[in-house]
């Protein structure tokens, strides 16, 4: 027996799919940092400054702003099961996979479903959305910010202003936007809004930061039964993550560590320089994957920066080039889900790995698999595309 487990030593690998990321050295150092009792008035500190550093984040004065236990998925169940009862009509802006995740757990929770579909890659429009409140009155109005599964960066402002003056709360998923675009929920008046720590936070998957509004709050102390689900009731939750520490379940105290320290290295970087610096690499690699004569497979004007989706070009296989990508070069990126898989290309810039360094490093392996395949690329181009909007910006 001795010998059949080895030591875990898993190959390094540059992380550029949809997530999870790579993460900063400094939030594995964090990880492995002793555990201290969840009750500890010096953990208690700890989870104190993790809220802080989470309303910065998310630009927004919520008392009720805490990372739920769980991944992103965690995330959009306690946003959806907390502020809906059976019965209650709930629309769902669906142009993914992630709007369809978010239609699934509303029926779960009884709601009575009303799906307003975009072909994927499109954005869903305002007057989609007024048509349908016009028809009926509605609790809530959900949506994906931005859409992983297909590389779309939703508009949020119009639908905002519909589903206020129609008397809803907005629900919004900012798991692939958080920490790599703009994301201001108290100047956006958002309600109810989720995300999770392995995309664009650059953390372990493990926990979902969310926050809601004192009008969600007032939904949610409004209810007349008890949220279905016992270990995501924020009733509750709320409590342990506030001043009476009304215990509900053990905080995972090393992902908060992570999560701390992620936000600590937002929080000196800044936002406005994360959001520019995201947005500055997202177009040098559109840019190279373009001058490769790589299509873009999100519509035009709202592509997403942290992640980069391009159909797969005719004759080429995606999954032979996805495993050269990473068998010779140690590099993941995200393939089609659903209705586009073997379709698409999804590459992720995200937090620690949206930098210069990692879209030369991806175009000039990409560029040497591609012609490995046959595919005609002049070498030298895509990097020179890139290097071009590199140098245009520092002009
Ligand atoms: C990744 C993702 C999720 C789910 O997060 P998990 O960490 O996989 O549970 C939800 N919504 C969007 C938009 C995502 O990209």
């Amino acid at each position: 027996m001795s010998n059949t487990y080895r030591d875990l030593n898993p190959p390094e690998r540059l992380l550029l799919g949809p997530g999870p990321s790579n993460v900063d050295p400094r939030v594995l150092r964090a990880m492995s940092t002793p555990l201290l009792g969840h009750l500890d008035p010096e953990f208690l500190k700890i989870m104190d400054e993790t809220k802080q550093l989470l309303q910065y984040t998310f630009q927004t004065n919520n008392y009720l702003t805490l990372p739920v236990s769980g991944t992103g998925s965690a995330g959009m169940e306690t946003a959806l099961c907390n502020v809906i009862e059976p019965g209650d009509r709930v629309v769902v802006c669906v142009s993914g996979v992630f709007g369809e995740r978010m239609c699934d757990i509303v029926e779960r929770c009884g709601g009575e479903l009303i799906r307003i579909d975009a072909e994927w890659g499109h954005i869903i429009t305002p007057e989609q959305v007024e048509a349908v409140l016009r028809k009926s009155a509605v609790k809530v109005v959900a949506i994906v910010h931005a859409e992983t599964s297909t590389g779309v960066l939703q508009p949020l402002g119009d639908i905002e202003r519909l589903v206020h003056e129609h008397g809803a709360l907005f629900l919004v998923d900012t798991v692939t936007s958080l920490g790599g675009c703009p994301v201001k929920v108290d100047e956006w008046k958002l309600d109810v809004v989720y995300s999770g720590t392995q995309k664009c936070l650059s953390c372990p998957p493990g926990l979902a930061p969310i926050t809601f509004s004192p009008r969600a709050e007032q939904v949610l102390d409004a209810r007349k039964r008890k949220v279905q689900s016992w270990y995501l009731d924020m009733t509750m939750i709320r409590r342990y993550w506030g001043q009476e520490r009304f215990y509900h379940h053990t905080a995972p105290i090393s992902m908060c560590y992570a999560l701390r320290e992620a936000l600590r290295i937002i929080y000196e970087e800044g936002l406005e320089a994360r959001w520019q610096r995201h947005a500055l690499n997202h177009r040098a690699l559109m840019a190279g994957l373009q001058a490769m004569g790589l299509k873009p497979f999100a519509q035009e004007g709202y592509w997403l920066p942290s992640l980069n989706a391009v159909r797969v070009p005719d004759g080429i296989q995606d999954m032979r080039v996805r495993g050269r990508l990473l068998q010779e070069y140690g590099i993941e990126i995200g393939g089609g889900l659903g209705k586009v898989k073997g379709q698409i290309w999804r590459i992720g810039l995200m937090g620690y790995n949206s930098t210069r360094k990692t879209v030369m490093v991806f175009l000039s392996a990409l560029e040497a698999v591609l012609r490995g395949e046959g595919y005609p690329v002049r070498p030298g181009e895509a990097v020179a595309a890139a290097e071009q909007v590199y140098r245009t910006a520092s002009s």
